[in-house]
């Protein structure tokens, strides 16, 4: 069976007054039917302009946009998101088949509009059901989610960020897409409502047989959903690995600095932080992107060539020590 996802070589740049952003820069990666992929990585490594440019909801400033983005679809076959029009991807992809939770996106609910209003104009609108078709959809999504019929009648003013959270998450699941992309999904939520909202995702992908992308700064939280886990850094996937070996073993130096950098609650251990800065996406390093952080940068090397990514022991790495 193909994956459901293929990425080849994705590139997408934003033009601004001094040069171009090199936000997604190379990106090639698979994800399987039924599979979780975590996305991590610091700020401004381009994690969230990736998932802008899987869905192609790509600002007017774009330099340069480039790749493949193939999605094997049982109804559609296996079609080319960077090369479909608009309005197909409209009308085909978005809601359907991939669907989308915003970084931040329960707080851009209009606290005064009813939940319903927000949750049934976009199928009334961009799929052209009636009203009676999507209210029916909306309160189903809403009892998928561990919500209540009635909230569709609410404002979310009066819904709590956990119950905001699951209308969000409701509104991306509505139409049964194949993949969701979550962007920070948690990251304004208080620990508890976060561990029930990681629930809720779990329960959700078995029993829809969801694919996910989950951006994530939290790389515990990543730990508990994803099947594989790949390393954003500055514009490119540094590492790409199944959960239990990349946890047991991060081959990338990035990737053990950034783990090294999580705090245990079981033992007592010093946290480290990655040192420097992330690079200016305008102006990246040469080589391989993180030599300017890296304790193994090899001189001569490092610094002038950049590394291919490789195969290493289930892993695959995008580093010269392999
Ligand atoms: P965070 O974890 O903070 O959400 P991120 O990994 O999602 O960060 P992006 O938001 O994708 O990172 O940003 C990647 C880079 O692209 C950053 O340098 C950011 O400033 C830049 N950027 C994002 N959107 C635009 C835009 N519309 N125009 C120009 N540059 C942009
Ligand atoms: Fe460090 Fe060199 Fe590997 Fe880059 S390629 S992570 S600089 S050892
Ligand atoms: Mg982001």
């Amino acid at each position: 069976m193909p994956p459901l996802l293929e990425l080849r070589n994705v590139k997408m740049y934003y033009g601004v007054t001094n040069g171009v952003v090199k936000a997604v820069d190379g990106v090639s990666f698979v994800l399987n039917k039924g599979e979780a992929m975590a996305l991590v990585g610091e700020s401004g490594s381009g994690k969230s302009s990736l998932a802008f440019t899987i869905i192609r909801l790509l600002p007017r400033n774009v330099a340069e946009f480039s790749g493949e983005i193939l999605l094997h679809d049982e109804e559609l076959g296996t079609v080319d998101l960077a090369k479909m029009s608009e309005e197909e991807l409209r009308r085909k992809i978005r809601w359907k088949k991939i669907s989308m939770v915003f970084q931040a996106s329960m707080n851009a609910l209009n606290p005064i509009l009813k939940v319903q209003d927000q949750m049934v104009e976009p199928l009334v609108l961009h799929l052209g059901l009636s009203k009676q078709e999507a209210i029916k959809i909306a309160e189903e999504a809403l009892l998928s989610v561990g919500l209540a019929k009635d909230v569709l009648t609410r404002y979310p003013f009066e819904l709590s960020g956990g119950m905001k959270q699951r209308v969000v998450i409701a509104m991306a699941i509505m139409m049964k897409p194949k993949l969701v992309i979550l962007d920070e999904p948690t990251s304004a939520l208080d620990v508890i409502t976060q561990a029930n909202i990681m629930n809720l995702l779990k329960e959700l992908k078995a029993k829809f047989d969801l694919s996910y992308i989950l951006i994530t700064h939290d790389i515990a939280l990543a730990s508990e959903i994803a099947d594989k886990i790949g390393v954003m850094y500055a514009g490119k996937i540094v590492e790409i690995a199944p959960s239990d070996i990349f946890f047991r073993k991060p081959k990338h130096p990035y990737s053990q600095k950034l783990l090294a950098a999580v705090p245990s609650l079981r033992e007592e251990k010093a946290i480290e932080y990655i040192p420097g800065d992330v690079p200016s996406l305008i102006n990246p390093p040469t080589g391989c992107r993180f030599h300017p952080r890296c304790p193994y940068m090899i001189k001569g090397k490092c610094e002038r060539e950049e590394p291919p990514r490789k195969q290493v022991e289930g892993s695959e790495v995008a580093c010269w020590l392999y």
